[in-house]
Formats: C-alpha cells, structure tokens, sequence
C-alpha cells in the first residue's frame, strides 16, 4: 500500500506530505473500505432523499469511526489524535459524500462534549455518540442573524427550580432532520451583551422542540439542512452545557478546529477534482490532440496545480500547529477563506476544461462545482474571516 504522504507519480499536488504514520495509512484504507461498501452504493439515492440513512450513522459508530477521540470508557477511540479526523474529512470529500455529517459530529461537536459536558453528561450522551445512535448538531444561526451571532434572539429563561424555558428558531442547521442531541446557542441574560449567552443541550422528543422545513440547497444534496423552532421547550437544568453566561467564550475557543476542518475538505476536493480533470483532459480530443495538451489548457492546469499545493502545504502546515495546541484564531480564518476561495475557483476552471459535460450532473465535476459553493459561506464567510485577520494587523 502506498503511503498517504507519498503523491503518486503524476500526482496533481507537488509536495510529499509527512503528516502521517503507517498507523493512519491503515486507518484511511480501513475507512475507505467502509465507504465503498456502506456509502458508495447508496450516496446517489441519498442525494435524491436529501438525506442519508440513519443505518450508515450505526455501521460508521460499529467500525469506530465516530468519537475517535472519546475516552474509551464512553465507548469511542480513545485517541486524541486529530489526523485521524482529518483522514475522515479527507476521504469523505475526495468521495464528494456530502451526506455524511461525521465532520461535524467529531469535530466540531464532540470537543464540546469533551471538554465541556459534566461526568454526567459524558455518561448521558457519549456511549450513543459512539455508537451512531445519537447524531448531533451545533444551532447557532437564525433567519435574522448569521455572520453577526451577538445578534441571537433565542431566548432560555431561568425558573426557579434551575430548568430553561427556551423559545426561538434556528435556520441552516446541519444534520437538522436527523439530529437527536442539539447544541443551541440562546440568549441568557440580554443585559450581559457578549457574556449573555448560554449552551443549552437540546434533545428530541423534547415538547415544543420542532423541525422547520428540511432546505432545499443547490449543492451537498444528501446533507439534511433544516429549520429549528422552540416554543416553551423546558430545559432541564442538567442540560446546561458548560457555565452560564460562557456560550461565546466556548464558541471562540471551539470555531477555529471547525474553520481547519472545512480547510481540510477544501484541500482534497481540489485535489479530487484536480486529478479527474487531468485524466479528462488528456483523454477529450479537439482539433486532433486532446485539449490537456493545448496551451491555455496546460497553463490553467499548470496554474491550478500550483494552487492546490500551495492550499495543501498550508493546510498540513497548520494541522501540524493544531496537533501541537498552537493554531490561532487567525491563522485558522487565513486556511479557511484561503482553502475555500480556492476550491471555488479551481472547481469552477475544471468545469470550463469539462466543456458542455462539465454542466451535466452526470458529471461529477458538476455537482462538486455545486458542493463547492457553500464552502467560502458556512463556518465563517470569507469577509469574516477577513475581519478577523485584519483585526489582528491593528487595521
Ligand atoms: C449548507 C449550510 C450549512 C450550515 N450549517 C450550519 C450549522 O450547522 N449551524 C449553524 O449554526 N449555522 C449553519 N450554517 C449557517 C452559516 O454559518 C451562515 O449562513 C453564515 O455564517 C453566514 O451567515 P448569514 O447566512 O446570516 O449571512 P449574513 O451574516 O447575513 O451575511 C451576508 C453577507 O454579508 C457579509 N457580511 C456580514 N457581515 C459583514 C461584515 N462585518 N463585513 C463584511 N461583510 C459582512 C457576509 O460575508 C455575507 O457575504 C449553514 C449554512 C449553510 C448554507
């Protein structure tokens, strides 16, 4: 088996990765392996439901690919080790399986479970987050308010006996429909400003907790993304997810594993659609000799080339920051506008070489053209995340 650091001859990416370890390698190829037999058959037919099966969420939790880093006496992996995420990411977008909420759920969910959630909690939640029983999701956005979170209006009261009463409604939630563990982000004390915001860990079957309307996307179309809505949903205190008054604080320290992540995805579904792109164009002839060999079509395949091992380089470089504890806020918003900015341009160059195939969904390059578009909008716009990198220049 070739080593995942070692780009294979030809490859579109020009740099030897030395990320990984022969340990990784086996778990890659173990992944792999589920995707081909639980995931390939099925992702076509998911993408027309707009939504994955659930069966998939229990097979990933049999072969232990979900809650990798949770403590093994909660059932997960026991292994920190962020690499194993990334593997997952990698291989989950190379596939273009934009169904499968796994990123999400060990991610960008389980750190706050593991460093925020009671013993307790841990207990409650974590063996059914192992095992695909239970599928998570993060509620921070609302029809009125996205990029500018302090402008949440869902609301949790305190009642006398510590429980919340939560009303509210949440738009673009990832794995909406099938979540059954919500991570909410409402407004506890208005009068606090950015110290007023709580955690609250909402479950289904909770009265007066509803799904809004499952979203039709241009793109990811097996992702379930749906609507929220909290009418008088009692909140028992044990449900409080960290300290009062610290939901921003926790949302701060966690964005930045989130941004990488998407970073991440953006970096193989370049290569991904890099590598087909190259195959098509040596392959589609026009005026006598395939088109790869015109020189405009050399040049951009040159120049893309150049840009995905430049995303690539960066993107290993700062998982190599996170896995040593050292990535900041900043450099986290450079990767992700960085990564996402490029994969819509490469994306949308490598449909122009397609040709009239390139705008069929028949055509793979087609629909990653369409997945691709939410990657510079989600976690963070590209301007925010600009925001943030000049905030920190003193401008
Ligand atoms: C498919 C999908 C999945 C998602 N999943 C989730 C999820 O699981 N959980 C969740 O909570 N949210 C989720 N989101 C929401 C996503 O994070 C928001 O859409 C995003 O943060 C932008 O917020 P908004 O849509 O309200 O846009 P707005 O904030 O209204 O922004 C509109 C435009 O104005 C620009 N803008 C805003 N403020 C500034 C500024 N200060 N300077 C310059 N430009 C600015 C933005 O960059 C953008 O171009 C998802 C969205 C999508 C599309």
């Amino acid at each position: 088996m070739a080593s995942q650091n070692s780009p294979e001859k030809n490859s579109v990416v020009k740099y030897e990765r030395t990320l990984f370890e022969p340990e990784h390698d086996l778990f890659r190829e173990a992944y792999r392996s589920f995707l081909d037999r639980h995931v390939a058959p099925f992702h076509d037919q998911w993408e027309k439901d707009k939504i994955v099966d659930r069966g998939v969420w229990l097979e990933a939790g049999k072969q232990g690919f979900l809650g990798m880093a949770v403590p093994e006496e909660y059932g997960g992996g026991g292994n920190p080790d962020f690499r194993y995420n990334v593997i997952l990411t990698e291989e989950t977008a190379a596939g273009r399986y934009s169904g499968l909420g796994f990123g999400l759920h060990n991610d960008i969910i389980a750190p706050y479970l593991l460093h925020l959630a009671t013993e307790e909690q841990k207990q409650r939640w974590l063996p059914k987050f192992c095992s695909g029983e239970y599928i998570t999701a993060i509620a921070m956005t609302e029809p009125g308010t996205g990029s500018d979170l302090q402008g949440i209006k869902t609301r949790a009261v305190k009642q006398d006996d510590g429980s919340w009463i939560l009303n509210g409604s949440k738009t673009f939630i990832t794995n909406g429909i099938n979540a059954d563990l919500v991570i909410v982000v409402a407004q506890t004390d208005p009068e606090k400003g950015a110290q007023g915001f709580s955690l609250l860990m909402v479950e289904r079957g909770m009265e007066g907790f509803e799904r809004g309307r499952h979203l039709d996307k241009i793109g990811l179309d097996a992702q379930d993304t749906a609507e929220l809505s909290f009418t008088d949903v009692k909140v028992p205190a044990e449900n409080l997810l960290g300290e009062e008054g610290f939901g921003f604080i926790y949302l701060m320290q966690n964005l930045p594993q989130e941004r990488l992540n998407i970073a991440v995805m953006a970096a193989a579904a370049m290569e991904n659609v890099l590598s087909e792109t190259l195959q098509y164009a040596k392959e589609r002839k026009a005026f006598g000799k395939p088109i790869g060999s015109q020189q405009n079509s050399r040049f951009l395949l040159a120049e893309l080339s150049t840009e995905a091992t430049a995303v690539r380089i960066m993107v290993d470089e700062f998982i190599r920051l996170h896995l040593d504890g050292k990535l900041s806020a900043e450099q986290a918003s450079m990767a992700k506008w960085y990564s996402t900015e490029k994969q819509v341009h490469l994306v949308d160059r490598c449909l122009q070489l397609h040709g009239g195939y390139g705008y069929m969904r028949e055509y793979s390059v087609a629909r990653s053209y369409l997945d691709a578009r939410v990657q510079t909008i989600y976690g963070g716009t590209t301007e925010i995340m600009k925001e943030i990198i000049g905030r920190s220049l003193g401008v």
